[in-house]
């Protein structure tokens, strides 16, 4: 396969680390992410994730990582994905990495952008509606939809990740540590400079807390930040079968009005009241829509695995509970589905 031509590429030698044993960490990591594995020789090992590249090459006298990368956003991605596979294995080594470009430690990562809260409104029963406003929200297209919304502890002064020496992120800890939980961009508007996104109101929920400090008019909560892409995107598939609780409510009525008009398919629901969680879907007439009311546990796990019984051409998303993610995926295997065609990702855990 020919590698792909990226305009920047980066290095960091790994002494003392053999070849095949480099080759075996990323090998792994291709398995894992299915990632196309564009160079494989004895010379180097390259894979393709979206938007760059990463691996291995032998150089004069040893061996080095590889990093290359259209902008500095996915360049930190990229060297953010060697390191953090690196350390699994190798940690002393991830940590000393040294990448050849201009050292930023210490600066907020490129994929980081400081927001502030433009209004934070009731969406129905069951969710918070929050505006964000910030200099720019193109990361969250067509490819990429989610985020880390990066809330600074109460108390003390706001602490933000920060990049480390390696070129990986390093996120503040101890008692001025924020939450960063995972959320979707339910919409851009990048005239008015603005980025929706809808917050579940479950039970105990700590961004919850921090939505409703700021709808009671503190201004010191406003200020914040979001942290990505991370995930996937939108689908451009003619046949889809989605399933999400309410987590993943936002991330499918994104889909669901970005796919063609004439696809086809199913939407499984799963919410506390059925029907009654009236969120608004704007959903495709051939895309039949199913309400289910959550009871002995596991429902969307299980309407999901019906609806997947044969293996047929059509494009899987499920977004809900990380267990029943889990069994879904386990069942898809069982059952002949393709794990590459599979969008199967666990959005909370019980
Ligand atoms: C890719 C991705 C996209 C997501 N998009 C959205 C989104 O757009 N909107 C949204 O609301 N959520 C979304 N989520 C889910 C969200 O990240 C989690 O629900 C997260 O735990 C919320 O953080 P928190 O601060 O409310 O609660 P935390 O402080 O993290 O957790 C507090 C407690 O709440 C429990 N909890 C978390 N979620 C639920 C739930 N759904 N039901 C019951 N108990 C729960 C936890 O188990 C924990 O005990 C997304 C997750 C992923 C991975």
């Amino acid at each position: 396969m020919s590698r792909p031509e990226y305009p920047h590429t980066v290095t960091a030698d790994l002494p003392g680390l053999s070849f095949d044993a480099a080759r075996a960490i990323f090998q792994d990591q291709a398995k894992a992410g299915h990632l196309a594995v564009v160079d494989d020789n004895d010379r180097a090992f390259v894979l393709n994730p979206d938007h760059g590249l990463i691996g291995i090459e032998r150089t004069a006298t040893g061996l080095q990582a590889i990093a290359a990368a259209e902008d500095d956003r996915w360049m930190f991605i990229m060297k953010n994905a060697v390191v953090v596979q690196m350390k699994k294995t190798q940690p002393d080594l991830a940590a000393a990495l040294r990448w050849s470009d201009a050292d930023d430690t210490g600066a907020v990562p490129p994929t980081f952008t400081f927001v502030t809260v433009q209004s934070v409104e009731p969406l129905g029963q069951a969710f918070l509606r929050v505006v964000l406003k910030g200099d720019d929200f193109s990361a969250y297209g067509r490819e990429s939809i989610h985020f880390r919304l990066v809330q600074p502890a109460k108390d003390g002064p706001p602490s933000w990740p920060t990049l480390a020496p390696n070129g990986s992120v390093k996120w503040p800890d101890g008692d001025n540590a924020p939450h960063k939980p995972v959320y979707t961009a339910r919409a851009i508007d990048p005239v008015a400079g603005t980025l929706t996104v809808d917050i579940y109101l479950h039970e105990g929920g700590k961004t919850i807390a921090w939505a409703r400090e700021v709808m009671a008019g503190d201004q010191t909560r406003a200020r914040l930040g979001i942290m990505g892409p991370i995930g996937g995107g939108l689908l451009d598939d003619d046949a889809v079968i989605l399933a999400a609780d309410e987590t993943g409510l936002p991330a499918a009525a994104r889909i669901l009005e970005n796919l063609p008009a004439h696809a086809t398919g199913q939407l499984l629901v799963e919410t506390d009241a059925g029907q009654g969680a009236d969120y608004p879907l704007n959903v495709p007439d051939g895309v039949r829509v199913t309400w289910l009311s959550r009871d002995a546990g596991d429902t969307l796990g299980r309407a999901m695995m019906d609806a997947m019984a044969t293996p047929h051409k059509t494009a899987v998303w499920f977004a809900g509970e990380r267990g029943q993610a889990a069994k879904v995926r386990e069942f898809a295997k069982d059952a002949g589905w393709n794990p590459k065609e599979l969008r199967v990702n666990g959005f909370w855990k019980a």
